[in-house]
């Protein structure tokens, strides 16, 4: 999208070691000032958040993988939007497909937690995508913006928020759609946007993610509408991550 910087953000999911943790951290800052196009982002796990944080400085953005929705409580092992900000996250990830599949994560609950998010001053990137089923039955477009419909709250484009468009059948299959049918789904997340939020929507970042490698990077960031990617088993790797963030 014109005018948008894109944001190439890394989810680390439950992955490292706190040394490797700092090591991929410290080599993902030490590459964005190569790559100064493309705003940097990596969510690690939780109890490494902090540290890396602290690691990294400006030079790179943290952001955590969830949030819950209140803003305190007794709601044993889960972590508060204000604790991830601050320990150091100016971002967290939420709705990924695999809350929502792990944790029954519905578009209330997510709706909940990016509001939680916006209280907090995170920026949310709220995450939406079509199994396979719904993919085949033609119902791509209808489910995701049924998602973005359910789990996005008001204050989210005045916060400018993130849209991570993720085909759930597409994350770490070595599969994704054609680049079409990611055009596709983006204009209609985009036009989405505008209908809900007017002139606000029109530069909110729209991400893809979904096997998002160094080979294909190139041209889905080149397709309309798309202003970064959402990356998971790439962004363990820092030459992959950055390869990635070289093509925005
Ligand atoms: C993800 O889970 O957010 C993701 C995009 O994973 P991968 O890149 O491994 O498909």
């Amino acid at each position: 999208t014109p005018g948008v910087r894109p944001l190439i953000a890394g989810n680390w999911k439950m992955h490292g070691s706190l040394a490797e943790a700092a090591a991929l951290a410290g080599a993902v800052r030490d590459g964005a000032a190569g790559v100064a196009a493309a705003e940097l982002l990596v969510c690690p796990p939780f109890p490494y958040l902090h540290p890396v944080a602290i690691q990294v400085g400006a030079g790179l953005a943290v952001g955590g993988q969830d949030c819950h929705a209140a803003v305190k409580g007794a709601h044993t092992g889960d972590v508060a939007a204000a604790m991830l900000k601050d320990t150091g996250a100016t971002y967290v990830i939420l709705g990924h497909s695999e809350r929502r599949a792990d944790h029954g994560e519905a578009d209330a609950a997510v709706r909940a937690k990016a509001e939680a998010a916006l209280a907090a001053g995170l920026t949310p990137i709220v995450c939406v995508g079509e199994s396979e089923a719904q993919r085949l039955a033609g119902e791509a477009e209808a489910v995701v913006t049924g998602q973005l419909g359910g789990s996005l709250p008001e204050g989210f484009a005045a916060a400018g928020g993130v849209v991570a468009y993720e085909p759930v059948w597409a994350i770490g299959t070595g599969r994704t759609p054609t680049e079409p049918d990611i055009a596709a789904i983006h204009a209609a997340i985009r036009a989405n946007l505008v209908q809900r939020f007017g002139e606000a929507g029109g530069t909110l970042r729209i991400l893809y993610g979904g096997s998002v490698k160094p080979g294909n990077a190139g041209a889905i960031l080149a397709l309309p509408h798309v202003d970064g990617a959402l990356v998971g088993g790439a962004s363990l790797v820092a030459a992959d991550f950055l390869a990635i963030a070289a093509a925005a």
